[in-house]
């Protein structure tokens, strides 16, 4: 091994550099950082080849004073924090004061910024970290900086970017998700030469919600957060106690829409974008049986809580940060997230039609379609008013189609109900009231039934038989790889006890193994689908009345437990349209 040598200082700068500037992304992240910190209005960025080339931001902010640029480009000079204790309390997004000498040792960058107070810019221009002009200049109050050939002097870094398109879509992320951040900022990114993105700056998140995921998507998520969601002013009074000083905001999708990847699920703490697992996991598991499985959520959310209550300064590119509670800040994420979600799943709308709200106004039979009708035909939906329907309207059953739908009739328009889909949800909640009384039902065999099972389902037994126990399966080993039955859960009606209890264990084996902590979930949902009504099961008028009563009372009647519609909906305004009589 070599001697130990002391770095030059040009080949440490590149070094340190490289920890906050990975790729272009990064240089677009910490100069609209620093803008944001400036108290901007209007933010725009441009790009040319995915960054590489040039990547320019322009902001109507506080700029700096004439005297004060050289030192914006010093390491470890800034504005934002004097002393250790300031840490604690940091609002603002930069405060190691790192970025703009990183991203100056390893690109070629002219900076033009003007404060109110002056007349003229300052303009610096820095190549590989050494300045090569300094003067006076014309421009508008507010900042300019832009970076040119990024790492041109560092050949190991430019050789791992990627793609032009992969780099304008990592720049693209970071303008969208800053603008989710400060909807009252107005954003825009132009890729060589092309407007990317924009957002309007008005204030409202769900503008800024809009301009990233478009109008169509934005419509089915739900509100979160917003304290208005039928809860008691005890209740209120008692959930705010809870959140002391933070606060949880934001917007979360309708189960009927969900992503093949979690990274649509976005969070801000203090309006700092961060990754965060463990939130991403609080949000998904709010969705627990609402959602099909491997599909995740998207999700906007913000965290607002003191200062002193975050660590910031724990990962390099400060996408990371540490709560001083974080179980805390993770059971406030999930329960703001499933209040919503079992409150306000929506029936899944014919044409991604909006929602009405029914209530349980209906008289019965056809008699009130005319006024229904009009009321229907005057309703402009913006959706800003959209009241999402919190209970099902009670419903008249009209008949059964394929043996496996049922068609109803509500206040407002036609239901075509999937006969297994709803029973399974149902079941699953009878069973769910059940477990948590401690008093599951079950069915007394009046002769124990011998069952033998294939050496892998006896090891599925063996492992879950208190989780089968719970459910109200009473077995014992029997020899071998047999067990003897004595009663199984009453939700499986008239099933064959041996033959149900092998599907089930057959349904097991075949799944994916869950986590330990989720297999007497998931068994609860195996015999709720076992004894669910099938498809191809034709039913009596009675039989469907009893079933679409149950599901009227269910508390989240809209999906069956493993987050599949249990309901389409048909409007009567959808069929006003489709019958062109509006
Ligand atoms: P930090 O943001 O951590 O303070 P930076 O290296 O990013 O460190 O910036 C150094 C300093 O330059 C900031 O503290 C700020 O005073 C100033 N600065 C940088 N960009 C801007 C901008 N767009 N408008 C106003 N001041 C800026
Ligand atoms: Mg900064």
């Amino acid at each position: 091994m070599a001697n130990i040598r002391v770095l030059s200082p040009d080949v440490a700068a590149k070094i340190a550099a490289g920890e906050v500037v990975e790729r272009p992304a990064s240089v677009v992240k910490e100069l609209v950082e620093n803008a944001l910190d400036a108290g901007v209005k209007t933010i725009r960025v441009e790009t040319q080849q995915g960054g590489k080339r040039l990547i320019r931001v322009l902001d109507d902010g506080c700029g700096v004073a004439t005297d004060e640029v050289p030192l914006a480009f010093a390491r470890h000079a800034t504005s934002k924090l004097s002393s250790i204790e300031d840490l604690n309390q940091v609002m603002t997004l930069g405060f190691r004061g790192e970025a703009l000498a990183s991203i100056a040792a390893v690109s070629k960058v002219t900076f033009v910024s003007r404060p109110l107070h002056q007349d003229a810019a300052t303009r610096l221009c820095i190549e590989g970290g050494q300045e090569v002009a300094y003067g006076l200049a014309g421009a508008p109050t507010g900042t300019m900086i832009s970076v040119e050939n990024l790492f041109y002097n560092v050949p190991a870094r430019l050789k791992f970017l990627k793609a032009e398109a992969t780099e304008t879509g990592h720049i693209y992320r970071v303008v969208a998700h800053y603008a989710l951040a400060y909807p009252q900022v107005r954003f825009s990114l132009h890729s060589d030469g092309r407007q990317a993105f924009q957002s309007n700056g008005s204030g409202q998140l769900f503008d800024a919600l809009v301009s990233v995921l478009g109008l169509e998507m934005a419509r089915q998520m739900l509100e979160v957060g917003n304290s208005n969601s039928g809860l008691s002013d005890d209740e209120i009074e008692n959930q705010l106690s809870n959140l002391k000083n933070s606060s949880v905001y934001g917007y979360t999708s309708m189960p009927a829409m969900h992503r093949g990847t979690r990274d649509q699920l976005i969070f801000f703490v203090n309006k700092r974008w961060i990754q965060d697992r463990s939130l991403s996991q609080a949000v998904i598991q709010a969705y627990h049986t609402f959602l099909p499985v491997e599909r995740y959520p998207v999700a906007v959310i913000n965290i607002d809580l003191d200062p002193s209550e975050v660590d910031v300064n724990v990962h390099p590119t400060k996408a990371e940060v540490k709560f001083q509670d974080s179980r805390l800040i993770f059971r406030q994420v999930q329960q703001a997230i499933r209040e919503v979600v079992t409150t306000t799943a929506p029936i899944a709308t014919y044409q991604g039609q909006p929602m009405n709200n029914a209530g349980r106004s209906w008289g019965g039979g056809g008699a009130s379609f005319s006024s229904q009708f009009g009321q229907e035909v005057q309703r402009t939906a913006p959706y800003e008013e959209e009241t999402l329907l919190t209970d099902l309207p009670i419903m008249r059953v009209i008949g059964q189609i394929q043996q496996m739908y049922i068609i109803t009739e509500g206040a407002d328009g036609l239901y075509l109900i999937d006969q297994h889909a709803a029973h399974e949800r149902v079941l699953y909640e009878k069973l769910t009231a059940q477990k948590a009384k401690a008093a599951v039902i079950r069915q007394q065999l009046l002769e124990p039934t011998v069952v033998e099972l294939t050496p892998g389902q006896a090891a599925i037994v063996e492992a879950e038989l208190d989780a089968l126990n719970e459910v109200g399966f009473e077995i014992e080993p029997f020899g071998g790889f047999t067990y003897r039955l004595r009663a199984m859960p009453d939700i499986l009606g008239q099933a064959e006890p041996g033959q149900a209890f092998i599907d089930i264990i057959a349904e097991m084996v075949d799944g994916a193994v869950p986590l330990a902590k989720e297999v007497h979930e998931k068994i609860a949902m195996t015999v709720c689908k076992r004894g669910a009504i099938k498809g191809g099961q034709i039913l009596s008028l009675e039989e469907m009345r009893e079933l679409v009563r149950q599901l009227e009372t269910a508390t989240a009647p809209r999906t069956c437990p493993h987050g599949r519609p249990t309901m389409i909906h048909l409007s009567l305004g959808e069929l006003a349209r489709q019958f062109g009589r509006m």
